[in-house]
């Protein structure tokens, strides 16, 4: 028994070892993400002084902003000559498949935006969902006059 718990906590101390040496791989390579995707933003800013066209520079422009969320909606804002509360707009949605949390059915929604939050459920239980909020707030589903 005595060697059991000893082995035990043998693979957990190696375990953790593992976990560590994992967690500063990780954090090197985020600190590297970050590091290219500044230089990154600053090319893109003197790429937008070359004219590239306006197809090129929207297909670049949402490329960056949707695959590379590190590099900045200022950079993408400054290629495509709008400002950055027009960038998102200006790049396009994106598709997303996500799985229903209610149903577990998978649904597609369209991301507007880096920052939008998707929805848990799909809109069939979403309906219903606030359809019972309503129902047990009382509230009528229709105004009453
Ligand atoms: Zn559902």
């Amino acid at each position: 028994m005595m060697s059991d718990g000893h082995t035990a906590r043998a693979e957990l101390a190696a375990l953790l070892k593992d976990l560590d040496d994992a967690t500063a791989e990780r954090n090197a390579a985020i600190a590297r993400v970050s590091t290219i995707s500044a230089v990154v933003s600053g090319r893109v800013v003197l790429a937008a002084g070359e004219s590239i066209g306006l197809r090129a520079a929207v297909t670049l422009a949402r490329r960056l902003y949707w695959d590379y969320p590190q590099v900045s909606v200022e950079s993408v804002a400054t290629l495509l000559g709008v400002a950055e509360s027009r960038v998102a707009r200006a790049v396009g949605p994106v598709s997303v498949e996500r799985r229903c949390r209610a149903c577990g059915l998978s649904f597609t929604w369209s991301m507007p935006s880096r920052h939008a939050l998707a929805p848990s459920m799909c809109p069939d239980c979403h309906g219903e969902a606030a359809t019972e909020v309503d129902q047990m707030a009382g509230w009528p589903k229709s105004p009453q006059l």
